[in-house]
């Protein structure tokens, strides 16, 4: 018995053992974590970057598990995704989100006009039913759709691009607006942007980190900003972490920004903390 326990570890890195198990255990517990009422939607201001103050809201999930604690979106999102139950979790976030909202509203903490943003994985966005689906969650909560905005990344438009059109128009038919997510990471970005009617192009944090560095990185930003200026779309800056990233952003007339600088992710009752101190950047 020693010696096949032995022969075994040379088959199976334990540390990889360690991940598969772990992986696993999560895919179980997923299934139940909203009826386990585990997860939660937080915050993160976007501020208009002329006036200084939050317009939106992007909504970003969380996951605190029972055993094992705070489980951060970057690993269990593909396992949501991989086990058929992100869509469940997409809309869940969604409707969470609208009845905050709302609730913020009736108490006076936001106007009418303030957007939340709902990131949407590849796999809602292409479900066959999911205007319908969407439609009825703001119908139900009497939530205005104007004040929704689904941010999806080009991967999802990329897998079929016809149908993203469609989609999108179907959405945009409702008055639901389109961000297209971490803009400036995928491969064609440009070629197609001109066919994709999206109302936001989220800039992604990744340029924004390297504006204090080399002007070839530098130079990138105001390309973008400018052409989707030209198509008419709004830029929003991702990841904005210092006072010079901001003063630089504000000169290119970037439209909005999001990150740390402003605030992290926040929950509800810290975000109605924030708002209630009407900050201005
Ligand atoms: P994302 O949509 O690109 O969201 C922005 C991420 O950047 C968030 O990470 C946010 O906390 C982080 N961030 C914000 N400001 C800063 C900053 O100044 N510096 C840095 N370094 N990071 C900043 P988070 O919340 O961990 O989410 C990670 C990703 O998980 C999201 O990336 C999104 O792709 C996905 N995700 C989150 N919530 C949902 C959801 O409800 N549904 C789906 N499908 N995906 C989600
Ligand atoms: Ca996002
Ligand atoms: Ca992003
Ligand atoms: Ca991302």
């Amino acid at each position: 018995a020693k010696a096949l326990g032995r022969s075994r570890y040379h088959v199976f890195d334990p540390s990889m053992h360690q991940s598969v198990l772990r992986r696993l255990e999560l895919e179980n517990d997923l299934r139940r974590a909203i009826e386990r009422e585990e997860l939660q939607v937080f915050y993160q201001p976007i501020v208009d970057l002329s006036s200084g103050r939050i317009v939106a809201f992007e909504a970003l999930v969380r996951w605190f598990h029972r055993k094992r604690g705070l489980v951060s979106p970057a690993e269990f999102i593909p396992v949501a995704e991989e086990s058929g139950t992100i869509h469940a979790i997409d809309l869940w976030v969604l409707q969470s989100a609208c009845r905050q909202l709302q609730q913020w509203q009736k108490v006076g903490a936001i106007d009418s006009k303030l957007s939340v943003g709902i990131n949407l994985s590849a796999i809602t966005f292409l479900r066959p039913h999911l205007t319908e689906e969407i439609r009825r969650i703001v119908t139900d909560l009497d939530f205005d759709p104007e004040r929704l905005k689904l941010e999806i990344t080009e991967t999802a438009i990329l897998e079929n691009k016809d149908l993203a059109q469609a989609k999108i128009g179907e959405l945009q038919q409702c008055g639901i607006k389109i961000s297209l997510d971490d803009f400036g990471t995928g491969y064609s970005s440009l070629s197609y942007l001109h066919e994709l009617p999206v109302n936001t192009l989220k800039i992604d944090q990744s340029f924004i980190r390297r504006m204090d560095g080399n002007p070839q990185n530098r130079d990138l930003i105001p390309a973008i900003i400018t052409m989707a200026h030209t198509m008419e779309m709004e830029a929003i800056a991702e990841g904005i972490e210092t006072q010079g990233q901001l003063n630089q952003l504000r000169k290119l007339a970037c439209n909005c920004g999001q990150g740390y600088l402003f605030s992290a992710p926040l929950d509800a009752p810290s975000t109605q903390d924030l708002l209630a101190s009407q900050p201005r950047w």
